[in-house]
């Protein structure tokens, strides 16, 4: 049901937001909530009218700038249409986040004659991007990608894997991170970053299998086999991959997760305190009892700093602050304090956590698909201690967030 923001979100929140959460919050209600139990019951079938309703509605669109016809209202509205999509269906805010990062590499990477092309298409909801990175030997290890690109004349021509690739099905456009130089080059030059048409020969997406959890969303493997693309779709310079894949994943990626693992930490603390007061035990309710409320209360708190660390990290991002360290830090605990969460949910169900009819178990299932994309705890921790040392190389959201100003004329006016 639709709801207020929390005043902890004062701070953060204009006009403009509210009504985009309001906005949001039908949404959900309306046509995201009556699909979750149909993709529940198919987790071998894609959904795509979820992807298609939010694309239509401009959604995608949210960070475009208005020349391009987005709305150009920045990573805060961004984050809310993510989380609150995300407290009725995990899978249905997956689409949304996943779509947003290459969009956020076209933005900030694109020369004028690609954000031409691509850019309107995106806002108007015609087409999805997906950003494919991960490989299947190289996991996380941008370093280690494998798939390469030839030059041959005027075009590139790309052959290799990529694995985990969210909307890979539903995408018209991906943005693939390839190797241009030997093995001996650093990433920070061997790497470039091509766009690469869905239907461009040589190009296939493996059947989609259905996973542990998130159904309806596909993370799926993309085959690229001799595919030729022009100069033309590089995208910024060749060499650039690294930097255009880190920069996405930090000022995208990092957020739009932490945004996931919001919604589903807010499901999880709703349905346990519904259980917990609805169930009889003596003269009363569960709810009743001290020891439980105490683990109800540890879930609570936990919520309420998702919620303020999620929204502070995007608010700075907007205000042109340099944030890395609070993005990488809000997906690293976010994800960790919902999870903490999910466990106590499903204890203090005892066998009810258990029923596949009941949304406790899809919930649980569902949260750990937010550790593993945009960098898992592990490398969120190795930034964050560098942080601490002082070592970071890169300040993303200070060299991006400010080269793009114009698309945000004033996130803090009403
Ligand atoms: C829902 C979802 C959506 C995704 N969407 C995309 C997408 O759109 N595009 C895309 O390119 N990828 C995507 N991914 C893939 C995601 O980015 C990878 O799963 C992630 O980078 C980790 O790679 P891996 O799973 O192969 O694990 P591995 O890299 O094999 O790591 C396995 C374990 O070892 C640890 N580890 C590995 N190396 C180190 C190290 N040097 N130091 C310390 N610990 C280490 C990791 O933290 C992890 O715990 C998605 C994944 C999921 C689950």
């Amino acid at each position: 049901m639709p709801t207020s923001p929390p005043t902890a979100l004062n701070l953060y929140l204009t006009g403009a937001h509210h009504q985009l959460w309001h906005e949001a919050d039908a949404f959900a209600a309306e046509h995201v909530a009556p699909r979750v139990p149909r993709m529940e019951a198919s987790p071998q079938k894609v959904e795509r009218r979820t992807a298609q309703l939010m694309a239509q509605r401009g959604w995608f669109g949210v960070t475009i700038p208005t020349q391009y016809g987005g709305m150009a209202a920045g990573h805060v509205a961004k984050t809310i249409l993510i989380h609150r999509t995300g407290v009725v269906s995990a899978a249905a805010a997956a689409q949304l986040q996943a779509g947003h990062i290459p969009i956020g590499a076209v933005q900030h990477w694109g020369n004028p004659e690609q954000k031409m092309r691509w850019l309107p298409q995106a806002a108007a909801g015609t087409l999805l991007l997906s950003i494919a990175v991960t490989e299947p030997q190289a996991g996380g290890h941008i370093g280690g990608i494998q798939t390469e690109a030839e030059a041959d004349g005027g075009w590139w021509v790309i052959t290799g894997s990529k694995v985990h690739i969210g909307n890979s099905h539903l995408a018209g456009l991906h943005v693939v991170i390839a190797r241009t130089a030997p093995n001996d080059v650093p990433a920070s030059q061997a790497l470039t970053a091509f766009l690469v048409e869905h239907d461009r020969k040589g190009l296939s997406v493996d059947r989609h299998r259905p996973g542990l959890g998130m159904h309806g969303f596909t993370a799926g493997l993309l085959r690229l086999n001799r595919v030729r693309v022009p100069h033309a779709n590089v995208l910024g310079d060749v060499g650039q991959g690294l930097f255009i894949a880190q920069s996405s994943s930090i000022l995208y990626g990092r957020p739009n997760l932490t945004a996931v693992s919001l919604g589903i930490h807010e499901a999880l603390v709703e349905t346990t305190a519904q259980w917990l007061s609805g169930r009889p035990r003596y003269d009363g309710h569960l709810s009743d009892l001290p020891i439980l409320r105490d683990r109800l209360g540890a879930m609570q708190a936990r919520l309420q700093n998702a919620l303020v660390l999620a929204y502070h990290a995007v608010h700075l991002l907007d205000r042109r602050e340099p944030c890395d360290s609070h993005l990488i830090g809000a997906k690293h605990t976010g994800h960790e304090l919902a999870a903490a969460s999910a466990r106590d949910a499903m204890e203090l169900h005892g066998a009810r956590a258990l029923d596949g009819d009941y949304p406790l178990q899809r919930l649980f299932r569902d949260i750990q698909y937010t550790y593993p994309p945009a960098g898992t705890g592990e490398f969120q921790r190795i930034q964050l201690a560098k942080a601490a040392l002082g070592e970071t190389e890169i300040e993303w959201s200070e060299r991006l967030a400010a080269e793009a100003a114009w698309t945000h004329p004033d996130p803090t006016a009403a």
